[in-house]
């Protein structure tokens, strides 16, 4: 009995237009395979191996497809947190390799497609494309279920969430509700409309896990220690995801990302808003800015290097989980000094505690103040990831270095503010 949660007449309902979908593991693996080989038109796979999508669709856009149309079902990708950072890029990439892409979105009273608007064939429009969005709630399992049940997507990439661990602190019941039970939502659609034989799942798992680290560096055999809402809410998610895989035989990976950053990061993350005050700061429309604990260590690489990594962990013919980082860290503080190194400055620090600030060499004008409102009730102090096991069984490696890294977003900072000195 796959449907335990929806009445008989329902379950029918449901589950008729899933039946294409319910396909044997090995049969679909077998045709993702098969999708692989693009051909030169850009259409994928083969017309065997095309199901028809025999119901109608409707996006955002009120465009309807479908119908009597045979879709290429082969590379069918649906995206939870399309909006953010990693599904912006992750939406480019795989839309490059040919897939119909779908995406998950909340309403807003504002438009949160800024980091995508650029993939509609008609960004003007806010229209066509390979694209298509939804409207969805990682609270709303209704939702979820109708969404999936309508797409019958190939790959599920949940990397929606309440993303933020100081903000976790104050939303923490939130943060379980997106985070945790939203990930047991998603899973549990995926078994209502009976596709979980048939549907690879990625979960956007996190090095925030390790929390307090026990050993350095981090690899997939760590203990975790979290150490905020944030942390606690996606352990839950990386075991049910365990736990699924193993009770139902399901396809579900867990990416344990380190901390990956890029022009398109939120804006109240430390690299974004270093780089958003120095490229300020160059252009005069900024004297100084405020941090907090500027000794804790991340490993940073870039989310272009990383979305990567999440589509090799679903190519594979095994579920499995994998550590993605660069295996180097740094410094809060070293980061703003290679920021600042960026516009030609150099930083030096004077003073202790919360008494320490960033002073520019030449001018001795203080630059970087401590404001004790951005410590954390509880800090990670160091993450530093061993990505071997995704080298050596993905052939996955980080491409960009870290003074890339800061460059590239240096570069996109220096542009926008000059542009737009309010953004
Ligand atoms: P992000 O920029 O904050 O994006 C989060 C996405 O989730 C946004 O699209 C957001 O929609 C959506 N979202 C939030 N609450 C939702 C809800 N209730 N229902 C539906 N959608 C919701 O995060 P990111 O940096 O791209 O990270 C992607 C995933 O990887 C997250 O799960 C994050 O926790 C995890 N992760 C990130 C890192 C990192 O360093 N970036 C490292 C490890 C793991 P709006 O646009 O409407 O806000
Ligand atoms: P996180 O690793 O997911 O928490 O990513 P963040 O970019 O939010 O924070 C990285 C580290 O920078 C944490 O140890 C923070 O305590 C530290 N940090 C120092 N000052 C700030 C700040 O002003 N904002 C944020 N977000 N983090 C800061």
């Amino acid at each position: 009995m796959r449907v335990a949660t929806f009445p008989a007449a329902d379950k029918e309902k449901l589950f008729i237009p899933c039946t294409k979908a319910t396909i044997s593991r090995k049969q679909s693996f077998g045709k993702a395979k098969a999708a692989n080989m693009s051909t030169s038109d850009g259409a994928t796979g083969s017309k065997q191996a095309r199901l028809v999508n025999n119901h109608n669709s409707k996006d955002l856009n009120g465009t309807t497809s479908g119908g009597d149309a045979v879709n290429a079902r082969d590379k069918v990708a649906l995206i939870t947190g399309i909006t953010g950072q990693d599904g912006s890029y992750l939406a480019e990439f795989l839309l490059k390799k040919n897939y119909e892409v779908h995406g998950i979105i909340r309403r807003a009273s504002t438009f949160n497609t800024t980091r995508i608007e650029h993939l509609y064939a008609d960004p003007k429009a806010h229209k066509g494309g390979r694209m298509k969005l939804h409207y969805g709630d990682m609270t709303d399992s209704s939702s979820l279920v109708k969404i999936i049940n309508m797409v019958k997507p190939t790959e599920i990439y949940n990397l929606a969430a309440q993303s933020h661990v100081k903000v976790s602190f104050d939303l923490s019941e939130y943060t379980a509700e997106v985070d945790a039970v939203g990930t047991l939502r998603i899973l549990d659609a995926i078994r209502t409309c009976g596709m979980e034989k048939s549907v690879k799942f990625y979960q956007a798992s996190t090095s925030e896990l390790y929390g307090k680290v026990v050993e350095t560096p981090q690899n997939e055999q760590t203990p975790f220690y979290p150490r905020s809402p944030y942390a606690c809410a996606k352990m839950y998610g990386f075991w049910i995801v365990i736990n699924y895989r193993e009770a139902y035989d399901m396809f579900a990976c867990n990416g344990i990302l380190f901390n990956h950053e890029s022009p398109r990061r939120g804006e109240n993350f430390v690299t974004r808003k270093i780089t958003r005050s120095v490229a300020k700061i160059l252009l005069n429309q900024m004297e100084f800015f405020e941090l907090g604990n500027l000794d804790s260590k991340r490993d940073w690489g870039h989310a272009s290097d990383y979305v990567e990594a999440m589509w090799m962990m679903l190519q594979r013919d095994a579920p499995a989980d994998f550590v993605i980082a660069t295996g180097e860290t740094h410094s809060v503080r070293e980061f703003v000094e290679a920021a600042f190194k960026h516009i030609g400055r150099e930083i030096t620090w004077r003073g202790k505690g919360i008494e320490e600030v960033g002073v520019e060499r030449n001018t001795d004008i203080v630059r970087v103040r401590i404001n004790p409102k951005y410590f954390r009730p509880t800090e990670v102090d160091l993450l530093q990831g061993d990505a071997s096991k995704a080298k050596r069984e993905l052939n996955w490696t980080p491409k960009v270095s870290f003074l890339e890294l800061v460059s590239d977003m240096m570069n996109a900072d220096i542009e926008l503010m000059k542009k737009n000195p309010i953004a």
